[in-house]
């Protein structure tokens, strides 16, 4: 056998996933196009194509004629009349990142090297319509369905104001035909599906749905309600008496505008693929305060002439490609399970993911948070999941592809032993966590460690994860207080640590004593007591001590302060091991009183008593609810709306209207930073 037919040869589970994503891609296809009811996300069917097309690609025997990726829609199961497209209406090949429209770019000018012209439309997304005029008169409106035969629905396209009956022409030609895309506008789009949730009926799945749903409703009447929209993109004119017909895109555009078509008004010409890039960038952000759904834009060859000559595949054009955004949704496989243990204890369920593209970032690895969402889900090794990732989230598992799962999937059961220490692990009925509770735990002291050592805790640099486990290890280390008794000789003992360094992990040991006590508190990693909470406490209990005594209803008494947290710090300092621990970091000389703490009764008022602010846009550290509470704990309000009341306006990221209402009344605005400087200051 030849080295590429081994290659190239189809094993049974190549086939069966073959035939597998087939089916389903055929399904979502009728659901999507047929119904106009969609079973999937559009970046899951996207995936799950791409994977359908690669498989194709590498196994060309495989390709059937019934191949999703040999149809370029659905003929959809409708009461209307068919249409014979005269010109096919193709569907577009699509790209995702830079790399693939440089390919396309490689291909669709290789012949035009001196003669690049681009027009960039934004890719509205709703439904195409083809418009047939005859002697300038509207005719026919039709549906694409599957790119060679459409259904008239003449009459419904009839209601759309933006299409015109007649063409704005004085002898027009006997036959103009005008392709564009019927789409539903946002606010209408909420409108209808608040409407049909009021009526208890199944709601829209996007406007693109609801816009295909509509143009297919059998009631023109339901149609003309509903204020469907059209933008014309593709003008098939003839020779005319009286008009030269267009030999560019952008030509085209402009006689569609003349001839009273809406033509969308964000079109670019470029010259370059840089110019390109730009448009594309520039409405990454800006689609979004766009009236309408879009969901790429279209990058079409300017030049009649130069399409004709790069003409078509089986599917799309060769001289027009969508370039997509990127999908925060997106399907992949899960190689393995496996659990982390934190340094409370809590074991984690992690699903290992094959790498997949999200949102800007490369995504490997999602919580599967714990046993009850790992039952929700019913996760198997091997099965396929749609996985979410938006902007800074944590990435996520939506839901498990079940027509997807392998016959050798294995399904994943919560430990009943810790897999750091060999403990049972301990199963609270109140919370869906695991947790392991041996004190002793490696990985809890190593969580413990790590946080300790961490910027917003003690901040102790040199000391990394490596280090910390060699040291849990090497026994040198059993407890967070043990850490101020090594010595440089000791460290030295451990891999890679010459006498330098190790004397200066020493030197920044001995100077994490002189942190303050608020981040002493955090570094303790008490349960619910994170660094905002910490700055809190350490302001009302001016040492560990006063903390250590304070009841609950003491503790939950400061303002940010809930029972929940009280209860935790309270539990906390009645553990054995830990009162060990504060007396041993006393003993090191950790700082744990504040001499800028005072409790509210030695202070007797509080430092931003009467003063009221207001927090607007994102701020670098703090979420806002955390900013307030800092102020409140401080004795401050905390309102919405900037007014001749307010004292401070708190700024951050994309700040709203309020900046400008603050500058107007000559109010004080504040950075984070700057807040933080005055509750110290005050205080
Ligand atoms: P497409 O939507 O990716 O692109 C082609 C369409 O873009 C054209 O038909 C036209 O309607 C539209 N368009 C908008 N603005 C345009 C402009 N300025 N110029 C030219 N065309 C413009 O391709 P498609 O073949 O219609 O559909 C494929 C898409 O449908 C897939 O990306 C998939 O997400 C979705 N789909 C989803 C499911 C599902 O189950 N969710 C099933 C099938 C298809």
């Amino acid at each position: 056998m030849r080295k590429e037919d081994a290659v190239n040869q189809v094993t049974p589970q190549i086939h069966h996933r073959y035939q597998e994503l087939k089916q389903l891609l055929q399904r979502a296809s009728y659901a999507y196009y047929g119904l106009d009811n969609p079973i999937m996300e559009d970046a899951v069917y996207d995936q799950l194509y791409r994977e359908l097309q690669a498989l194709e690609v590498q196994y060309p025997q495989l390709v059937t004629a019934d191949s999703p990726t040999q149809r370029v829609g659905e003929r959809p199961a409708s009461q209307f009349t068919s249409v014979h497209h005269r010109i096919p209406l193709y569907s577009l090949d699509n790209a995702f990142t830079l790399a693939e429209m440089m390919a396309w770019q490689e291909r669709a000018i290789r012949q035009f090297p001196n003669a690049q012209e681009y027009v960039c439309e934004l890719k509205i997304d709703g439904s195409a319509l083809a418009l047939t005029y005859e002697q300038g008169l509207l005719t026919r409106g039709a549906t694409r369905g599957d790119g060679m035969v459409g259904e008239d629905i003449t009459p419904n396209v009839r209601t759309i104001r933006s299409i015109p009956l007649r063409l704005n022409l004085a002898n027009p030609p006997e036959l103009v035909e005008v392709r564009g895309e019927a789409f539903l506008p946002l606010e209408v789009f909420a409108r209808i599906n608040q409407e049909r949730d009021r009526s208890g009926e199944p709601l829209f799945a996007n406007p693109r749905n609801a816009a295909a749903g509509t143009l297919r409703q059998l009631d023109a009447r339901v149609v003309a309600r509903r204020q469907l929209d059209f933008f014309g993109y593709t003008l098939h004119f003839p020779e005319a008496q009286n008009v030269e017909p267009p030999v560019t895109q952008w030509e085209s555009l402009s006689l569609m505008q003349a001839l009273g078509f809406r033509v969308n008004p964000h079109k670019r010409l470029c010259r370059s693929l840089i110019a390109v890039q730009e448009y594309y960038d520039y409405w990454s952000t800006e689609r979004f305060n766009l009236p309408y759904m879009t969901d790429g834009m279209v990058v079409k060859v300017n030049s009649f002439a130069q399409q004709t000559q790069l003409g078509f595949t089986q599917k799309f054009p060769r001289w027009a490609i969508a370039w997509k955004y990127p999908a925060e949704e997106s399907v992949t496989q899960v190689e393995n399970i496996s659990v982390n243990v934190g340094r409370t204890g809590a074991i984690t369920p992690v699903a290992h993911l094959a790498p997949v593209h999200l949102a800007g970032t490369t995504v490997s690895r999602a919580t599967l948070h714990n046993r009850d969402r790992l039952a929700q889900l019913n996760i198997h090794i091997g099965d396929t999941v749609v996985v979410r990732k938006a902007g800074e989230i944590i990435p996520e598992i939506l839901r498990v592809l079940p027509e997807l799962r392998p016959d050798d999937a294995l399904s994943f059961q919560m430990p009943t032993h810790c897999p750091s220490c060999g403990q049972p692990v301990v199963q609270m009925p109140t919370e869906a966590v695991t947790r392991c509770v041996n004190a002793s735990c490696p990985a809890i002291l190593k969580g413990a460690l790590l946080h300790w050592v961490s910027r917003d805790a003690l901040d102790i640099e040199g000391l990394g994860e490596k280090l910390v486990q060699q040291l849990i290890e090497h026994n040198l280390v059993h407890a967070i207080s043990d850490l101020y008794d090594l010595s440089a000789t000791q460290l030295q003992t451990l891999e890679r640590l010459g006498e330098k360094s190790s004397q200066k992990i020493v030197a920044a040991i001995a100077t994490s004593c002189h942190q303050p006590w608020s981040r002493v508190l955090y570094g303790l990693g008490i349960r619910h007591v994170g660094s905002v909470n910490a700055q809190i406490l350490s302001k009302q209990f001016s040492s560990v001590d006063c903390l250590a005594e304070a009841e609950i209803p003491a503790i939950s008494a400061v303002h940010g302060i809930g029972a929940e947290i009280a209860q935790s710090i309270y539990e906390w300092f009645r553990i054995p091991a830990n009162q060990t621990l504060i007396a041993r970091l006393k003993a090191a000389q950790v700082q744990l009183t504040g001499p800028q703490s005072q409790t509210k009764e030695t202070k007797g008022e509080q430092p931003l008593a009467g003063k009221t602010f207001v927090i607007t846009g994102t701020l670098p550290n703090l979420k806002r609810d955390e900013a307030g509470a800092l102020i409140q704990a401080a004795g401050g309000k905390v309102t919405s709306a900037v007014s001749q009341n307010t004292n401070y306006l708190i700024t951050g990221d994309s700040p709203g209207s309020k900046l400008g209402k603050a500058q107007a009344l000559g109010i004080p605005c504040l950075t984070e930073a700057q807040l933080l400087e005055l509750l110290n200051r005050e205080s």
